[in-house]
């Protein structure tokens, strides 16, 4: 029998526009785009998104195209203790994008034991509870 969905331990963000202010990240990620906040004043490009810009805290903000591909710094096997939604063992890899952006994810759709510090990885949309959808990586085919 299949198990409940435990929302009370939902590891991932609501996504709908009454509910995040972000919403827009998600809607572009549904379209395969990996975006963040860049700030229109100062141009500061931080990881993950913002409603104000760290550096200068301001609010005027637009979204901004990262790369869909990059390569991965340093990753970890975890197959315990995992949030529902997650079947072990999971891949949670730190991911320098091509502009310079690091970004932790998890890698999925790969043979783990082709998985290397180093290795190139794109992006996949990853299809969680409830309609919602995840940034993941896979290694680069
Ligand atoms: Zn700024």
């Amino acid at each position: 029998m299949e198990q409940p969905y435990i929302y009370i331990l939902d590891p991932y963000p609501q996504q709908a526009p009454e509910q995040t202010r972000l919403y827009p990240f998600f809607q572009f990620l549904r379209d395969g785009r990996l975006t963040t906040s860049r700030c229109k004043k100062c141009g500061t490009l931080p990881w993950p998104p913002r409603v104000v810009c760290p550096e200068c805290m301001s609010d005027e903000l637009e979204w901004a195209d990262l790369p869909r591909e990059g390569k991965i710094y340093v990753y970890t096997v975890q197959e315990t203790g995992l949030p529902p939604g997650y079947d072990p063992p999971v891949v949670f890899a730190v991911i320098d994008l091509a502009n310079g952006v690091r970004l932790l994810s998890v890698i999925e759709d790969s043979e783990i034991s082709e998985i290397k510090n180093g290795a190139d990885v794109e992006l996949i949309v990853k299809k969680v509870p409830q309609d919602r959808v995840m940034p993941a990586f896979r290694l680069k085919r």
